[in-house]
């Protein structure tokens, strides 16, 4: 039951075979379209509800023995994997691309990142480290561990199609968990390949099989996920709208959750900015992958000094971007994800133009005639005379408002204004600038950058943001502590029992 398109589809059966992906049960009802060509490339299965719940109940089964198994062998398990993700990284690339359409090199680094976190995690595996803390008693030793949680959830968006999965689950794993992916629907065939590399971790290092489990459903498949109290964590990626529905649904049963929600982010360029280097950080962060990175730069603050100059120049760098096929030489910019993604794109300059906004560069469709099921759009520079409704929204394309400030207060005002608060940045030479930027008082994202666009984020330090954000943390840092529960432990050893606080009983 195998539908294809040529070359595309090629490439994709390739790289799915290459990574042991048995090609006659990848055929199925679900087809996923490519949106570089919009083509469908193979069908794959969909999972039903009594699917859905045994996978979970799979997964429930196999915790106990993955807990049982003492963490530095867990991180062997993980350590496999990421020698796997090594070894299949241009078969993973090729998928991401044919899939979400990323550039071949942006694909490459999301797989990187993958590898970059199993590394970390396999670290990590070895010092899941709890406190020892001074008992106020006689003979008495009060310490945390920290404890494997359960089975965890990980729903993610179809613009970090397997790194983002691959932060949850390397840590997940080492930490004794077992994971129930449900990636996005644009994004199922690199799931099945990225699952199939650690189905072989799996059986190599002779872990319990069931402790990962993929899920190929949609939204309403992955809120019998997020409803089942075999869940102990739900950690989802995605928009603030599906955050608003899964956060009241695991809370309703006291289970936890792990938000990675939209971002809105802002940068400020400062009077005293190293511009070159302001108008490459800027040029990236805002047109790179199309736009639809949850970390791309959408609100721009200039000092009034340089406005004219920097805008003129981030308005050439946009008219000089090859948009087109990312498999292409040179191409920087590849399509929407699809067309609803192009709607919203046109609603938000519409929006932009009737609040008072003026566009400079781009906006328009491209390449419509030859492929008119594609999505391509030429990254559009917007000039606003202030943050209005619309710069409040995070619209998923790359549309970049530019406001200009006259004083940095203000700016920052301006900036931490939006519901959302992901990543954010500055670029400026005075060091007083950048510290209050930095400062608690400075930006209020769970990203703050100096002299770095937004976007582009290194897996040793925490993810994640702050207000509709959600604000969870993955990947570096203490990340790993969402994965587990601590326990709290008192030991006497002192042959009597006296009390805490002084207090007396019989
Ligand atoms: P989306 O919200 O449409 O979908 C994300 C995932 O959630 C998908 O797998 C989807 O099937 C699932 N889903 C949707 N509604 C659900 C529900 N009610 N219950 C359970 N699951 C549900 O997002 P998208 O279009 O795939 O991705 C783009 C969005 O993701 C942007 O808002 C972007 O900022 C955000 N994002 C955030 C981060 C981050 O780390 N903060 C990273 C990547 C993407």
């Amino acid at each position: 039951t195998l539908t294809t398109t040529t070359p595309l589809a090629d490439d994709v059966r390739a790289a799915l075979q290459a990574c042991g992906v048995d090609l006659s049960v990848v055929g199925g009802d679900a087809q996923v379209a490519s949106p570089i060509t919009g083509e469908p490339l193979i069908g794959a299965r969909l999972d039903t509800v009594a699917d859905i719940d045994a996978a979970v109940g799979r997964a429930a089964e196999a915790f106990p023995a993955w807990r049982d198994t003492p963490a530095p062998l867990r991180g062997q398990l993980v350590k496999r994997w990421g020698e796997l993700l090594t070894e299949h990284k241009e078969h993973l690339a090729t998928l991401v691309t044919a899939e979400v359409g990323k550039t071949p090199s942006e694909a490459r680094g999301e797989v990187q990142e993958m590898i970059d976190i199993a590394d970390l995690a396999v670290g990590q595996s070895r010092q899941l480290f709890g406190k020892t803390m001074p008992s106020e008693r006689p003979g008495h030793r009060l310490q945390e561990v920290w404890h494997p949680l359960g089975v965890v959830g990980v729903i993610s968006a179809f613009n970090f199609p397997v790194a983002v999965y691959a932060w949850n689950t390397a840590l997940a794993l080492v930490c004794g968990d077992t994971v129930v992916w449900k990636p996005a629907d644009a994004a199922r065939l690199s799931a099945i390949a990225v699952d199939a590399l650690l189905a072989k971790a799996v059986s190599e290092a002779g872990a319990p099989k069931g402790i990962h489990q993929l899920l190929l459903t949609d939204a309403d498949g992955s809120r019998k996920l997020v409803e089942d109290p075999r869940v102990a964590l739900v950690s989802a990626t995605g928009s603030v709208r599906m955050g608003r529905e899964v956060a009241p649904a695991v809370a309703a049963r006291f289970g936890r959750t792990l938000l990675e929600l939209g971002g809105n982010n802002g940068a400020i360029v400062a009077p005293s900015a190293d511009l070159d280097l302001a108008l490459r950080g800027v040029v990236f962060a805002a047109a790179g992958t199309a736009g639809q990175r949850c970390t791309t730069l959408r609100r721009l603050f200039v000092h009034s000094s340089v406005a004219d100059q920097l805008t003129k120049r981030v308005v050439a760098a946009y008219e000089s971007l090859a948009v087109g096929d990312p498999r292409e030489d040179g191409v920087l910019v590849g399509p929407l994800v699809n067309q609803r993604s192009y709607e919203a794109q046109q609603a938000a300059l519409a929006a932009a133009r009737e609040q008072g906004g003026t566009v400079l560069a781009g906006g328009d469709r491209e390449l419509a005639d030859a492929h008119p099921d594609a999505y391509y759009v030429r990254p559009a520079v917007v000039s606003m005379p202030d943050q209005t409704a619309i710069v409040h929204e995070e619209t998923f394309a790359p549309i970049l408002y530019v406001m200009t400030y006259d004083d940095l207060g203000e700016a920052i005002a301006l900036h931490n204004a939006v519901p959302q608060g992901l990543s954010s940045a500055i670029f400026t030479t005075d060091q007083g600038e950048a510290e209050r930027f930095l400062s608690s008082a400075g930006s209020d994202c769970g990203i703050a950058n100096v002299n770095i666009g937004t976007s582009g984020a290194e897996i040793g330090g925490a993810f994640g943001g702050e207000k509709e954000t959600g604000g969870g943390r993955e990947s570096g840092s203490d990340a790993w502590k969402a994965y587990m529960r601590p326990s709290t432990q008192t030991v006497n050893y002192s042959g009597q029992l006296p009390l805490a606080q002084g207090v007396t009983f019989i």
